[in-house]
């Protein structure tokens, strides 16, 4: 099911559709991209990168590779096939972004990463379009078991089987009840009949095109 996961994310990746966006970034282009230090970045320096450049901007941290609260959210569909990808600082999820330390922060991340394995039911679509889970995909930070690692975003990936993809008009996430250190999720829609984009947030946790 990955292979699948990746043939719709390389073919709707490859049209640039992605890439055309400032929120995201195709993962053909990211290294000639503006935002290229998006997710790997920190893991091109070892040292003190994560005192250098954390400022505040209301009440979310900026670093040099992501924000903290802030994750990224794309739906993809190709024909029947649907997939989220969402990339999320691991601070938005289990609260830290060191490596684990003790039997405690190691138990929360098996925990969080079994909870995204068993992510679909975080998000709902309008019934019209009669959509069913197919398969998920999650990737963990490179950085877990390095301790000198920090800044890390988790990767997740769910496919559904939506018979009416083409009467897909709502996505609604639970997410921000799950995890609130969430605060929002710059969401990019990406149909055969067009690209919407807008934010999720606990308030708005709810997106019609
Ligand atoms: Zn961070």
């Amino acid at each position: 099911m990955k292979t699948q996961i990746t043939a719709i994310a390389a073919l709707l990746f490859a049209a640039n559709v992605i890439a055309a966006d400032h929120s995201h970034e195709s993962h053909s282009s990211h290294a000639e991209s503006a935002h290229a230090n998006h997710q790997h970045d920190a893991h091109d320096h070892d040292h003190d990168h994560d005192h250098d450049h954390d400022h505040h901007d209301g009440e979310m941290l900026h670093f040099e590779g992501h924000t903290h609260g802030l994750g990224e959210l794309a739906l993809m569909q190709d024909q029947q096939q649907v997939m989220l990808s969402l990339t999320i600082p691991s601070e938005s999820l289990w609260g830290f972004e060191h490596a684990p330390q003790n039997d405690e922060q190691r138990a929360v991340i098996d925990r969080t990463l079994k909870q995204l394995t068993a992510g679909h039911r975080f998000f709902s679509f309008n019934a019209a379009a009669a959509c069913t889970p197919v398969s998920v995909e999650v990737l963990k930070p490179e950085g877990l078991n390095n301790p000198d690692a920090s800044h890390m975003d988790v990767t997740a990936n769910w496919l559904w089987q939506c018979q009416q993809a083409e009467q897909l008009q709502q996505l609604q996430t639970s997410l921000f009840k799950h995890y609130p250190r969430i605060e929002k999720l710059q969401t990019q829609v990406l149909l055969q009949s067009g690209s919407h984009g807008g934010e999720l947030t606990a308030k708005q946790p709810q997106l019609e095109w």
